[in-house]
């Protein structure tokens, strides 16, 4: 069955020999402390760099999912209070998390039809982080980079964190717009779940020394210093962290990949607009995502045409939370080929 869901997602076609290459090199009983992982660490960093165009002194963590990110933020970076831009169900997790750490937490919801209003924005002094979430995978929305530098430039003195969960690895992202940037593998990287990546800019680092947060096991200050010599703190998933040197590895540089998914997304928006059904959940092309598609329809189409793309091989992505019985998601990510979104568009194309 291929899948179009939202994460976990299909994986690369060259997973299996990954694995298969991972396991003759001796990646799975590999030491974290040895020479051979700290290569490892070394390289998927230097391969960020190459290959998303992370910059060179931006710090890259390992964790173990986008949650845990959350959690971090707000534990081992925000001074006083974060706030939060939100407009769907993953925005609103990260919200909550971090309010049950932190009571001072605040932020504002909008629809995800609705641009953020910068020039109208009002954050006060008192919060030091604003937090995004780029790619709003449950309601299919992003914030263009040319919103996160219209509230960088609003914004010069506060920390910007970004939930890029779902666009990290398929869209160009400009990261010196932010100090905090993460995502999991199991959506744009093409990987199965199960690993993490936070990446830190020099100013949230020294934010996190400041702050001094220390006795977790997650506690960023004791990750951080273990990352200096290329380690971490806990044995991490060398498997994951190898794959995902692979999949960075056989990639081709962002922009490529970005432009590649961008035309791809036209088409698919053009192949539900032009259906006598079907339509696109979010009207706005300015705050449609890039990487995920939401199709909206009556309740009897959409189980209708989930039922039939399961005959036809094809999972679709559910709709997340209220929107379930009234839409489906499509993944436009870099590991699903050509020949399979064209397959899946001629299938569309009929209602
Ligand atoms: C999937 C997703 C998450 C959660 O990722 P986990 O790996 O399950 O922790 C968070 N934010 C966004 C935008 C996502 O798409």
């Amino acid at each position: 069955m291929l899948t179009f869901s939202a994460g976990p997602s299909k994986v690369y076609d060259s997973m299996p020999q990954y694995l298969q290459d991972a396991y003759e090199a001796g990646i799975l009983s590999a030491n974290h402390r040895s020479a051979a992982f700290m290569n490892l660490y070394r390289e998927v960093h230097q391969l960020f760099c190459e290959k998303l165009h992370m910059p060179e002194e931006y710090s890259l963590l390992f964790t173990s999912s986008a949650t845990e990110n959350w959690e971090i933020i707000t534990q081992s970076i925000v001074e006083s209070a974060s706030y939060h831009i939100y407009s769907g169900s993953f925005g609103k997790k990260w919200i909550n998390f971090a309010q049950h750490i932190n009571p001072e937490t605040e932020g504002l919801k909008i629809e995800a039809d609705q641009a953020i209003d910068v020039a109208n924005l009002n954050i006060a002094e008192k919060f030091d982080l604003i937090a995004i979430t780029q790619n709003e995978t449950s309601n299919a929305t992003q914030v263009p980079m040319e919103v996160l530098e219209e509230i960088q430039d609003k914004y010069p003195e506060k920390l910007i964190a970004v939930d890029t969960t779902s666009s990290m690895g398929g869209i160009a992202l400009n990261f010196n717009l932010g100090d905090i940037w993460y995502a999991s593998v199991q959506k744009c990287f093409g990987m199965p779940a199960g690993l993490g990546v936070l990446i830190l800019s020099p100013r949230a680092v020294e934010q996190t020394e400041r702050k001094g947060e220390k006795g977790r096991y997650n506690s960023l200050n004791f990750m951080l210093e273990n990352a200096r010599s290329f380690q971490t703190h806990y044995t991490p998933n060398v498997l994951g962290i190898y794959l995902l040197k692979r999949v960075l590895q056989d990639i081709p540089e962002i922009q490529h990949i970005s432009s590649r998914l961008n035309d791809r997304m036209h088409q698919l928006e053009q192949c539900i607009i032009q259906t006598s059904s079907l339509r696109l959940l979010v009207s706005n092309s300015e705050t449609r995502s890039k990487t995920v598609l939401g199709v909206t329809g009556t309740e009897s189409l959409i189980s209708e045409v989930k039922k039939a793309a399961e005959e036809a091989g094809m999972q679709l992505g559910s709709g997340y939370g209220p929107l379930k019985p009234t839409s489906f998601r499509i993944a436009n990510f870099p590991a699903i080929t050509d020949e399979e979104m064209d397959k899946l568009m001629s299938f569309l194309k009929n209602y």
